[in-house]
């Protein structure tokens, strides 16, 4: 029999941090901190699979419910107090934990085993009945939410109306004996909506706390979380069940979480919030604003040494920046939980460069360690240093990047008036785990309470998305749809601008600016002024010395080149020479050439845009010297050069001395049924070879030149949506004479290679046969996947997330590149034409190329390189140094 429950207490427990499947990750570290003697109250961990055979087939076996008796039967032992003895209660936590953090995404119950009978016992125990009383009416209203489906703003309204009619200021100021009858409102608030009275027998409580966890795998907001951050649905939660401690038992009690460096900047300094005489959650839910943890040395010192020493020796021990949390009851520390901390790009960097440098973890640990879409961050704007704008609040800069939009105050319209194409910023006092869509939905996000580890902020970090929290300067009237800043009135629908960087918010829509990775790129800040840049340095050179991959840039411009090659670009895998025909006047010789009624009038037009091209290819050869330059033949269907009617029509027209209606004639008889699979790639250059022609010249004159200034060219030109060998072939001999040609002219030769995109099933399927004729293969796997599916990449967004959302697809194929399908192709295809060629050069060049698990897929491929965006360059480097590194890892 496989065992399901895994005790911890005393110094010993079942588990250790190596189960995080088994247990959820609070369940493994709490294991792990037992066995390190750090103090942890005793408890027990029910395994993440029995979530998933519960909400698979339903119902709770009797081996799971005697081995919760027995471990809670151990747990009294431990703790030498009794579940629901009156004199001496035992009083649980029941809390949820997955192996993948997911913070404050599922349901938490504290003080669980309290009744009208333990109730009083606690009371005696501790000597202080309004303690007891208000840790039932807590117990009460948090079951009675969670479990009983009781509305936690009834219990609200009725402790509002309590203080008011006690005349007490806040909660803290209601006397044990306002509780008390508080409690008696509670239960009948529960008799009157669900018809049954509060289960008084501890043991209904747990096991209805338990199976509420179970469920709360399922909710929304879960859901929602999951799916934003690629967690799988199947992993289950596991249910941690701890002896309670108390931080409200007076102000010598206290609880709190930290960072054991700046979760912001990376710091090495100890980090954190903590609030007197709280309970659980408050610290996080950002109910009040806590205090620095400095404060902590001040009114707990005894505590706080120790808290330090504590957070310390985890730091050491699990080698990588905590996140804890902790509770001081009388004096006396507890910790609750221990996890990986959530932390920003810059700080991530930091802190494994500082690891290595203490000697703490290796620089593969550390390049394994940054996740390779986190370094988007990096690129992330900030607000322009010329606003010159002065902040109305400043809050805490919770995550980075510059974001403007209009003010919501609500998550349902912010999540309808973003579907709406607006630019929204979601405010709220607070966030919760409900206004998980909002924050999705929202550009940024500002709360007036709340500190560094409140749900905004860490939710908000998790996504990348500008977030400042705990502005108090902020009063929200959510009756009005209005906040107040000093004097400042911000209505619904008013633009701010927030500073994730700086925790400064602006009036009105700010320009933003580059960021200072950015900057240096951009070549506008030396390396010298750029700590940030020089730890991203640092790393990518690690990085690069792992990997196998090469990485390319698809750039169309020198400019963009430019930019590829400072993100270390290895050379440019696809440059789209169409989008050089729409720039200026160019577009008029290319609706000259498509509209000429013969070959001498194509010629003629082609001929005007032959230097044009050939400058472009210059400067890219100059941009990317010493690098392979991969040029695209023309691609797309000739129609959409041409305008759509109206004044562009006419304006053309007159230029072209048409009559209008002669113009519409060309236009319509151009028009296809289904043009993505019709007359585009090399079937256009099969057709107007002269094209071909006039695109191979720029590209060798171009070089040529190039080459005589000294610049190291090594062109690749490229054919487009081959299906059959036969069309490379002819594409492949009016390169090479126009080679010849250029060549002979000009007096000089460069080196160049003809290869062939393979974007079409039938392609991959004939690989071999191609490789024949081709110097190197690209995988456009754009194509490639719409073809496979046999969907369209311009209508699928039309449908798509219903699939998505309905799970009958893991993720959108255009986005991540189908290992089981197209991959099955690519590999088929390399496999292939290797045969025919062993050392063929095979790439990537659809966007799937800067996407970190098709990286993964292209190296175990054996692919040579990856070609993505300028700006996915650092990405699929990391990419690709993850991919290799767990290949060297992957046991035999
Ligand atoms: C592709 O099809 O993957 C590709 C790179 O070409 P394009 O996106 O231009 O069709
Ligand atoms: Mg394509």
């Amino acid at each position: 029999m496989t065992r399901s429950v895994y005790f911890f207490g005393n110094g010993t427990a079942d588990g250790t941090r190596d189960m995080k499947v088994t247990l959820g990750g609070k369940g493994a570290n709490l294991a792990e901190m037992t066995n390190l003697g750090v103090p942890v109250p005793p408890g027990f961990t029910i395994a993440a699979d029995q979530c998933v055979a519960y909400l698979e087939h339903g119902g709770i076996s009797d081996a799971l419910r005697a081995e919760v008796r027995d471990a809670l039967a151990r747990l009294e032992d431990v703790s030498g107090k009794r579940f629901g003895d009156p004199a001496n209660p035992l009083l649980v936590s029941v809390r949820s934990g997955a192996s993948v953090s997911m913070p404050g995404m599922m349901e938490t119950i504290l003080n669980l085993g309290l009744n009208d009978e333990t109730v009083e016992g606690l009371s005696r125990a501790s000597g202080n009945p309004r303690f007891a009383y208000d840790s039932y009416r807590r117990f009460l209203q948090m079951y009675a939410d969670v479990v009983l489906g009781v509305s936690i703003h009834r219990f609200e309204q009725l402790l509002a109306t309590k203080r008011l009619t006690t005349g007490a200021a806040s909660d803290s100021d209601l006397s044990a004996e306002a509780l008390r009858s508080l409690v008696k409102e509670y239960q009948q608030l529960v008799r009157a909506v669900t018809g049954a009275d509060f289960p008084m027998d501890p043991q209904v409580q747990l096991w209805g706390a338990i199976e509420a966890v179970w469920h709360s795998w399922t909710l929304k907001k879960a859901v929602d979380y999951r799916k934003v951050n690629g967690i799988p649905h199947t992993l289950g939660t596991g249910v941690n069940i701890v002896s309670m401690v108390f931080g409200n038992m007076g102000d010598d009690s206290g609880t709190g979480v930290a960072f054991t460096r700046d979760p912001s900047t990376g710091e090495r300094r100890f980090y954190g919030e903590f609030l007197v005489n709280a309970q659980g959650e408050d610290v996080v839910a950002g109910i009040r604003t806590p205090l620095h943890i400095d404060e902590m040395a001040r009114l707990l010192p005894g505590a706080y040494e120790q808290l330090l020493d504590t957070q310390a020796r985890l730091e050491q021990h699990f080698r990588d920046m905590q996140d804890i949390e902790f509770t001081v009851e009388r004096g006396t520390l507890y910790l609750l939980q221990t996890r990986t901390g959530k932390r920003t790009t810059a700080a991530a960097l930091r802190i494994a460069l500082d690891m290595v440098d203490e000697g703490l973890i290796t620089q593969r640990e550390a390049v394994r360690r940054l996740q390779p879409n986190q370094l988007d961050q990096l690129l992330h704007r900030v607000i322009a240093s010329t606003a010159h704008a002065t902040p109305i609040a400043v809050g805490l800069p919770a995550s980075p990047g510059a974001a403007s939009g209009i003010v919501v105050f609500d998550p349902d319209a912010a999540e309808q008036r973003h579907l709406k194409g607006e630019q929204v910023i979601l405010v709220r006092e607070e966030t919760t785990p409900e206004d998980f869509h909002g924050i999705v939905a929202a550009r940024a996000v500002l709360t007036a309470r709340g500190g560094m580890t409140s749900h905004a902020a860490v939710v908000a970090r998790g996504m990348g998305k500008c977030a400042i929290v705990g502005c108090t300067a902020l009063e929200i009237s959510n009756e009005h749809r209005s906040m107040c800043i000093g004097d400042h009135v911000v209505a619904e629908g008013d633009w701010i601008t927030l500073d994730g960087g700086t925790g400064r918010v602006f009036l009105g829509d700010l320009p933003t600016q580059p960021s200072e990775v950015m900057r240096v790129i951009n070549g506008v800040l030396p390396q010298a002024d750029a700590p940030t840049y020089q730890g991203f340095a640092t790393l990518m050179g690690w990085a690069d010395a792992h990997r196998r991959l090469k990485v390319r840039a698809n750039a169309d411009t020198p400019r963009d080149a430019r930019v590829a090659r400072n993100f270390g670009a290895e050379g440019i895998g696809l440059c789209r020479t169409e989008h050089m025909f729409f720039e200026g006047d160019r577009i008029t010789a290319m609706r000259e050439m498509i509209i000429a009624r013969d070959e001498g009038g194509r010629r003629r037009a082609l001929e005007k845009l032959l230097p044009m091209q050939r400058a472009d290819f210059e400067g890219i050869f100059q941009a990317m010297d010493g690098f392979p330059v991969t040029i695209r033949l023309l691609d797309p269907p000739l129609h959409e050069f041409l305008p759509h009617g109206g004044e562009e029509s006419f304006l053309l027209a007159q230029s072209l001395g048409l009559a209008r209606q002669e113009l519409a004639r060309i236009v319509s008889a151009l028009r296809e049924t289904n043009p993505m699979l019709g007359h585009r790639g090399c079937r256009l250059g099969v057709v107007y070879p002269e094209i071909t022609e006039m695109q191979a010249r720029a590209i060798f004159e171009a070089a040529v030149r190039a080459f005589r200034r000294g610049i190291d060219v090594r062109p690749e030109i490229m054919v487009p949506l081959v299906s059959d060998v036969s069309e490379l072939r002819h594409q492949r001999a009016i390169i090479e004479q126009a080679a010849e040609q250029v060549m002979g002219v000009m007096g000089e030769r460069v080196p160049y290679l003809i290869g062939t995109m393979i974007e079409l099933p039938r392609a991959a399927l004939t690989a071999d046969e191609i490789a024949h004729q081709a110097d190197f293969f690209s995988f456009g796997t754009n194509d490639l996947t719409q073809t496979t599916f046999g969907l369209s990449r311009d209508d699928a967004g039309r449908f798509l997330p219903q699939y998505l959302e309905a799970g009958l697809l893991a993720d959108d194929p255009f986005q991540v590149l189908d290992a089981k399908g197209v991959g099955k192709l690519v590999k088929w295809a390399v496999r292939d034409a290797r045969d025919v060629k062993a050392h063929l050069k095979v790439g990537i060049c659809g966007e799937h190329g800067g996407d970190p698990r098709s990286v993964t897929f292209c190296h175990e491929a054996g692919l040579d390189y990856v070609s993505c965006s300028p700006y996915r360059v650092p990405v699929a480097r990391l990419a690709a140094a993850h991919a290799a590194l767990a290949a060297a890892n992957a046991p035999a």
